[in-house]
């Protein structure tokens, strides 16, 4: 039996805490923020499910078809009801190809992935959340609101210093995102980690409204659309009729939609109300509500999403080589690819690679 630290409770630092305490490690898993989940974050008001994360996962996904079902949770996985999507050129909906939205929007998925949609869960993407916390809370030693802080090494051991205390593992595994890791291992690897800081990533902001389903005349016969680059407002890019795509989320006689923000940095200041104004100025646009939204979620997500350039590459598997042999793995779409898929596979990859 091995001492382990999982940094991060995103999905791969659950999934890696999930299969390592499987087979018998001492697992501790610490979070910064006050909830599990990371990326994946499901809301659920007022008889709405409310994607603020990740919405689902690319259609074929072994790795989260087999978490599922590792999970007991694989009878909720569900599809798209549609797959038919639009673009707003500033004038009016044109239909798209199948494939062609997700490559529009630049999705760092496998060619072959394209067109296929994705696939989630009947409750939304935290049931894998809730479904893995469950599992883990008897047998792990589960920490939010503790930040690691610092990590050195002893010899043969690692002492982490997280939340308000310092403890000795055999094992590390940093899921975090990449700015995170480089801030907690520059003390120790200098520049080789520093280096990752610079790495570059993308924020979002999504704005999801729920509309009387009578206001809006179009049929919402699609997934969504996307919004050509000259004709972007405000960093408007797309929106997902989600309750049109999946089901069930929204009570009947509603509609819920989903509009996608690339935000400038002082635009990620702007407060809620700013950034439901301007959803519903981009939706007016290409909708035409007859009425408001009743409800609004917003949901910001800072230097979220990792950008995998050659240059990131590259500082990972530099950083990589030297932490060989020093206990400390990475793991996590910030290092192995982006997406719900790639987090998965890489957070298993570290487990099967890095067994104590
Ligand atoms: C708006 C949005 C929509 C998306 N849509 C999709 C989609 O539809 N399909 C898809 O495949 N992917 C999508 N993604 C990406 C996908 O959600 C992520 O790639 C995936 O969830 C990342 O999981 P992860 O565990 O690697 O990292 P994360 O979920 O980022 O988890 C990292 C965790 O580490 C914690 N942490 C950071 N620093 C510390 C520290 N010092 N100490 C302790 N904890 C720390 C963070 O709080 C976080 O919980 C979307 C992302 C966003 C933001």
């Amino acid at each position: 039996m091995a001492k382990i630290a999982v940094i991060g409770g995103g999905l791969a630092g659950l999934s890696i805490a999930f299969w390592r305490a499987r087979v018998g490690d001492e697992v501790t898993l610490v979070e910064a923020k006050p909830e599990l989940g990371g990326q994946l974050c499901t809301l659920r008001d007022a008889g709405f499910v409310v994607e603020q994360g990740a919405e689902g996962f690319v259609a074929g996904s072994e790795a989260v078809a087999g978490l599922a079902e590792e999970l007991g949770i694989a009878t909720s996985v569900v599809g798209q009801l549609t797959q038919k999507s639009y673009a707003f050129d500033g004038q009016g909906l044109h239909e798209l190809a199948r494939g062609e939205a997700a490559q529009f929007l630049g999705f760092q998925v496998p060619r072959r992935e394209l067109g296929h949609g994705i696939r989630t869960f009947r409750g939304g993407m935290g049931e894998m959340v809730s479904a893995l916390a469950r599992v883990l809370g008897p047998t792990v030693d589960l920490r939010v609101r503790s930040p690691a802080k610092g990590l050195t090494l002893r010899g043969e051991r690692l002492e982490l210093t997280a939340g308000a205390g310092t403890h000795e593992f055999e094992r590390v595994f940093v899921a975090t995102g990449a700015h995170a890791a480089a801030r907690l291992l520059a003390p120790v690897f200098g520049d080789v980690a520093a280096a990752l800081e610079r790495s570059a990533t993308l924020s979002s902001v999504t704005v999801s409204l729920a509309y009387r389903r009578a206001a809006i005349a179009h049929p919402l016969d699609a997934t969504g659309f996307v919004v050509a680059e000259d004709a972007q407002l405000d960093g408007f890019r797309a929106c997902t009729f989600t309750s049109s795509k999946l089901a069930p989320r929204a009570p009947e006689g509603h509609a819920l939609l989903r509009a996608f923000f690339r935000p400038s940095a002082e635009d990620l200041a702007l407060d809620d109300a700013a950034w439901t104004a301007r959803a519903v100025r981009a939706l007016d646009r290409v909708l035409a509500p007859t009425d408001g939204p009743e409800r609004a979620w917003i949901a910001r997500w800072p230097a979220a999403l990792p950008v995998f350039d050659d240059e990131h590459r590259a500082r990972v598997a530099a950083l990589e080589a030297t932490l060989r042999g020093t206990g400390i793995v990475l793991a996590g779409a910030a290092f192995h690819g982006s997406g719900i898929d790639a987090a998965l596979k890489s957070a298993r990859r570290a487990v099967e690679e890095h067994s104590v």
